[in-house]
């Protein structure tokens, strides 16, 4: 049966209606591409183009980087008191919770963000500049245990011009991820946000405008990956690239980096493993493991899409988990009760149907879902599929949707051994009611993150990053500390 998804008219946002192409910032400029190029920008729910933008090229990256540059060397900035630049970066924070609900609805209209999810995204970026407000003022140095002739020191420096590029999934999230440690550090900034979500990020280039930072501290620059995104990821003059999106394109950018050996951290895809145990609250665990797929309609790193669950409790598990996945009805992201969004664009649309259609012809069989759904937005529903194997496709290739397979084990070991055998290593989960099966699970999970009981929750407190294909280093917390800083050491001879 094809479902219809009525979606009214997009509220009225006064930033991303049509007009003259959007500019970008370059040095405190709003600038066009140098070539005069433009891309459109599409609001999935109704598969309409909202707005185009400027299409950067090699030679306004090249532009960026020089007003960059200059930032960076004419130091003040990175010199600038660290009681001043933990103020400027709370103005930051101040001024996005200012105008959450603009950016909230910027965001639902670029990418099909359920308003409440959006509004939700852009409380945590304003609250990851309030975070890294409080680091200028604590990042302290360390004085070395040598022989009493010398005196020997460290100090943390900015590593200079960092560039961060980003995907469409939680847009301004992202960019503050990437933007406030870097300019806690006293580093310049380039970000590249992904081609279908550049709205949110230029608003937030005219906020950042009103905070007291000198021009060319951060330049927002909208372009397309295979020109803008690799001219940015091959350029000498840029001291450290932060890149979050596919694994495909993380290996392009380490590859890219060799030329005058970057610094790159690297945020990729997964395929995570959530493993239901027999003696788990399977209610909670089944609400966790349905949030786990479907939140952001799928379209998040984390996702909990290999869903492992004890044969005894399989059948079970699986009518409880049902009953939680019809909670979320696709419908219009600007309605308050929508918890499931389109996928942000046709081709977007167009990988996760052909997914549920390989599921099929690989013999595995829906549980929940599957059908059609009628556009003109990109909506797919959420998909569940039992008699999966391991070795299939469905179970080893990152989808970025709201589909998920539920595979059988008999035994602790047999879960960790399924769990571990994916080229991913981004995040796990554990539903148990045992507390030394919580951590014995844990221990042996090969994860960056490994919840619970819970599933998807996030704290800019802790490093996060993957183990295997899923990245390279570590962010937020202390560690984006580390990796926006060089570390120098002094030895003086006294
Ligand atoms: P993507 O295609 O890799 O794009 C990410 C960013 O890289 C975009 O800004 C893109 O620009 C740019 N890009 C593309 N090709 C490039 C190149 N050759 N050189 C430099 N930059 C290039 O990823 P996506 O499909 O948009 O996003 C989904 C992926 O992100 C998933 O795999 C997901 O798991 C991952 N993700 C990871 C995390 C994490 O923290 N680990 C968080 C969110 C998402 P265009 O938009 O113009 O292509
Ligand atoms: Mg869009």
């Amino acid at each position: 049966m094809t479902r219809t998804v009525q979606v009214g008219p997009p509220p009225r946002v006064h930033f991303a209606e049509s007009g003259p192409s959007k500019p970008m910032l370059i040095g405190g400029q709003w600038v066009q591409a140098a070539s005069g190029e433009t891309f459109e920008t599409v609001n999935p729910a109704n598969a309409t183009t909202i707005t185009t933008v400027a299409s950067a090229g090699a030679a306004d990256v090249d532009r960026a980087v020089d007003a960059a540059r200059r930032a960076f060397e004419d130091r003040a900035w990175s010199d600038m008191n660290p009681h001043q630049r933990t103020r400027v970066l709370l103005r930051i924070a101040d001024i996005i919770e200012a105008h959450a609900d603009e950016l909230a609805l910027i965001e639902s209209l670029d990418v099909g963000i359920p308003i409440r999810l959006a509004r939700y995204q852009i409380a945590i970026a304003a609250e990851t500049f309030q975070y890294y407000a409080g680091w200028p003022t604590k990042m302290l140095g360390t004085v070395n245990p040598v022989d009493a002739s010398v005196h020997c020191y460290t100090v943390r420096e900015p590593v200079g011009v960092c560039a961060g590029i980003i995907p469409w999934n939680g847009p301004l999230t992202m960019a503050a991820w990437k933007i406030a440690p870097a300019l806690a550090c006293g580093n310049t900034v380039i970000l590249k946000p992904a081609e279908q979500s550049p709205l949110s990020a230029l608003r937030f280039g005219e906020l950042v405008s009103e905070c007291g930072l000198p021009d060319g501290v951060v330049n927002i620059m909208t372009g397309l990956g295979e020109t803008a995104g690799a001219a940015i990821a091959a350029h000498p003059g840029i001291d450290k690239v932060s890149f979050t999106g596919s694994t495909e394109t993380g290996k392009k950018i380490l590859g890219a980096s060799v030329g005058n050996l970057k610094r790159v951290t690297l945020e990729l895809g997964g395929k995570s493993p959530h493993i239901i145990m027999p003696d788990a609250d399977l209610e909670l665990a089944a609400r966790n493991a349905a949030s786990g797929f479907c939140l952001l309609t799928g379209q998040v790193c984390v996702a909990g899409t290999r869903i492992l669950v004890h044969e005894t409790v399989h059948d079970e598990f699986a009518d409880a988990l049902a009953k939680q996945i019809a909670a979320y009805q696709v419908g219009d992201p600007f309605a308050e009760d929508t918890m499931l969004g389109p996928v942000v664009s046709a081709a977007q649309f167009d990988r996760v149907t052909g997914y549920v259609a390989l599921g099929q012809q690989e013999g595995a069989r829906i549980a929940v879902g599957g059908e059609p759904v009628q556009g003109p937005g990109y909506f797919v529903e959420p998909t569940l599929f039992e008699g999966v194997r391991n070795d299939m496709r469905l179970a080893r290739e990152e989808i970025f949707g709201p589909v998920a397979a539920l595979l059988p084990f008999r035994d602790a070991d047999e879960a960790v051994r399924i769990a571990n055998d994916t080229p991913y290593g981004l995040a796990a989960a554990v539903a148990t009611s045992d507390v030394s099966t919580a951590h014995t699970l844990a221990r042996r999970l090969r994860a960056g993150v490994v919840w619970v009981n819970t599933h998807g929750e996030l704290d800019l407190s802790f490093p996060f990053g993957g183990f295997k294909q899923s990245g390279l280093g570590r962010e937020l917390g202390e560690r984006s500390l580390d990796s926006f800083t060089e570390l120098k050491s002094v030895f003086v001879r006294l």
